[in-house]
């Protein structure tokens, strides 16, 4: 038996490891299962070059829990060591800069998980390690070499017959979870689930059934229960693969979500290398929890589902892996964000997404519309976020009218264009989010020829205000902002019938009966057909409003603003409200609560009233 020391620059590493690591302590497993796939793919290359020792049928690696014992054993088939290379890769921890290294980066918790320790992490959770292990070259030994987890070592022969590696993990009291079967099957789910070598962890029974009818026969048999897809549906070529596996490699991923829209296969060799599948999920009311599943892999080994930096913003909304080796796993976040190989990588996935996009859109119109709805919000926040998409996305971008008649920028443009022009030649779109509670507004708008679109409150609040800055000479008005001839101005009045004194007294009347804050009354010579009264909320304290609420401000009881136009050429104002003797204020009130109830604004006692007052006069 030889003993010795471990060759660490710093004084000991391993309260290093234990101190800085404790918080990610699980990536142990991970790591030491990365090595043992290493083992096992050097091991497959090698073999068609040269010969090598031991079966080559079964390259299996087995995860073995013995809770008597208190070990977990990490078990491969690979390569194996000879007793020079323990001493050369296990004995020598290269690690000069290591408590540099850890003191830098102490605050980034997530990025020291990140970080391979490799082969001794296994010292955060273990107090003795035993690595068995044997080459796969002729003629070699097997070695066994022990550690406690000081500097000191034991380095003994061992009878093991076995071409590979056995490393035996003695958890230590304070790791115990790492000895019950449900941490690690979750563990193995988590980091495994895609590894390229079949991971095994224990046994499960199968159950399969011989015979036909009535004699068919139950048959209950243990197999080995292997936990991983060794060759997930990203590493295989788009022409190997049917809709079908697609969407049942989404459901791998996300087991309880709803089948995927569509999806992307991303490959690259040049200038980094990536492979990976992104899906459009369908999108549920709640955005925000469907937002960052995109998980990151590193030769199919899983590294994070933190991809904020890797992935541009709006598509964290997508779904699915990204695997490539090129991306920088061990530095920190800010240097991560200003990697060239980062920017690449960003700029290529945007550019494959509007690719897709366009592509659907060119060849599949119709299909393309039916998934509007779900497709818009990535749309419409690519375009909000990227510049490059904003110019892409122009292509395919759909404008929904409340018929629900789907357009392009320039085919709503075309179409809107001869009318929806003002005198200043400013092209005016509009808009309501609410087509049921703005009906009529939108009839009378409809009744002038013009075409009015369905927006969303979430997103097209500011999707709006970035088209109005994207695009030349344009903007977007609410329906309800205003009364129709005025959100498009085009110097064609109408003439009221009352004279001055005439005016003044409707506005006198009006005003005694719109006692709201926030509320002022204005008069205005609509078309006889009009509405007698209406009531319009003006584009810019409306948009403040919603803004600032989006932004999380507490408005609190800061009243709605709204205008009560009075159209003074009505009949009902302009002959029955001026005769009248009495109950002006009656009449006025009435038709005030009538256009407040138009836009639904009519509540509680208010609104009793109204209905109290309404069956009276239908009693008279
Ligand atoms: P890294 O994997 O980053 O090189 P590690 O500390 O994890 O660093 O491992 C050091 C070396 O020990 C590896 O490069 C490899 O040569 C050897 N090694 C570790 N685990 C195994 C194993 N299961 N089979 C064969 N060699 C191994």
């Amino acid at each position: 038996m030889q003993k010795g020391s471990i060759s660490v620059q710093t004084e000991n590493i391993f309260p290093i490891i234990k101190q800085f690591l404790y918080s990610d302590q699980e990536i142990f497993l991970r790591e030491l299962i990365a090595n043992a796939v290493d083992a096992t793919s050097k091991l497959k290359t090698l073999s068609r070059h040269k010969e090598v020792e031991g079966d080559l049928e079964d390259l299996r690696i087995e995860i073995i829990l013995n809770e008597e014992e208190k070990t977990l054993t990490i078990r491969d088939k690979g390569i194996g060591m000879t007793e020079e290379e323990v001493m050369k890769y296990l004995n020598q921890v290269a690690f000069s800069s290591a408590q540099e290294f850890l003191d830098k980066y102490k605050d980034e918790n997530s990025i020291i998980g990140h970080f391979g320790l490799g082969f001794y992490s296994a010292f955060m959770v273990a107090d003795k390690v035993d690595v068995i292990t044997k080459s796969y070259q002729k003629g070699e030994k097997a070695v066994v070499w022990s550690c406690t987890g000081d500097p000191e070592y034991t380095l003994d022969d061992a009878d093991k017959e076995a071409r590979g590696t056995d490393i035996v993990l003695h958890i230590s009291e304070d790791s115990k979870e790492f000895l019950e079967e449900g941490r690690i099957s979750g563990l193995l789910g988590k980091y495994c689930k895609f590894l390229p070598v079949e991971i095994q962890f224990g046994t499960k029974t199968e159950t399969t059934y011989e015979g036909e009818g009535d004699d068919k026969e139950e048959k209950k048999e243990e197999v080995a229960n292997v936990i991983n897809n060794p060759s997930p549906a990203w590493k295989k070529t788009p022409k190997e693969l049917t809709d079908e596996d697609y969407k049942n490699f989404y459901k791998e991923l996300y087991p309880y979500s709803q089948p995927p829209l569509f999806w992307i296969h991303l490959n690259i060799d040049f200038p980094f290398n990536l492979t990976g599948i992104l899906y459009f999920p369908k999108l549920g009311n709640n955005i925000e929890v469907q937002k960052n599943k995109i998980q990151l892999y590193s030769n199919q080994v899983y590294v994070t589902d933190e991809v904020k930096e890797i992935v541009p913003e709006f598509l964290t909304l997508m779904h699915g892996v990204i695997d490539s080796p090129d991306i920088p796993l061990n530095v920190s976040r800010s240097y991560l964000q200003s990697d060239k190989n980062v920017k690449k990588i960003t700029s290529y996935i945007t550019k494959k997404v509007a690719d897709k996009l366009e592509e659907i859109f060119k060849a599949d119109r119709k299909s393309y519309e039916e998934r509007w709805e779900n497709m818009g919000v990535f749309v419409k926040y690519g375009m909000l976020t990227e510049e490059k998409f904003y110019d892409r996305g122009t292509k395919f971008l759909l404008f929904e009218n409340v018929d629900g008649e789907k357009f392009t920028m320039d085919e709503y443009t075309e179409k809107i264009k001869p009318l929806q022009t003002d005198k200043s030649e400013k092209l005016v779109y509009l808009y309501s989010n609410n087509p049921v509670e703005h009906d009529g507004f939108i009839s009378s708008a409809k009744k002038a020829g013009y075409d009015v679109l369905k927006t969303d409150i979430m997103i097209d609040n500011h999707f709006i205000q970035h088209l109005e800055r994207k695009m030349n000479n344009v903007t977007f008005t609410r329906i309800d902002s205003d009364t129709i001839d005025r959100i498009i101005d085009k110097d064609e009045k109408i003439e009221s019938v009352l004279n001055e004194k005439q005016e003044e007294k409707v506005k006198t009347i009006f005003t005694e009966q719109v006692t709201t804050m926030g509320a002022s009354v204005e008069l205005k010579a609509l078309s006889p057909e009009d509405q007698p009264v209406l009531i319009t909320k003006p584009e810019f304290m409306r948009r403040m409003r919603e803004m600032s609420g989006l932004q999380g401000m507490d408005l609190g009881n800061m009243p709605d603003s709204y205008n009560v136009v009075v159209n003074t050429n009505h009949p009902l104002i302009c002959e029955k409200l001026l005769r009248s003797k009495k109950k002006q204020g009656e009449l006025a009130k009435h038709l005030y609560s009538l256009a407040l109830l138009n836009q639904n604004m009519l509540k509680g006692a208010d609104l009793t009233e109204f209905v109290k007052n309404s069956i009276e006069i239908l009693q008279k």
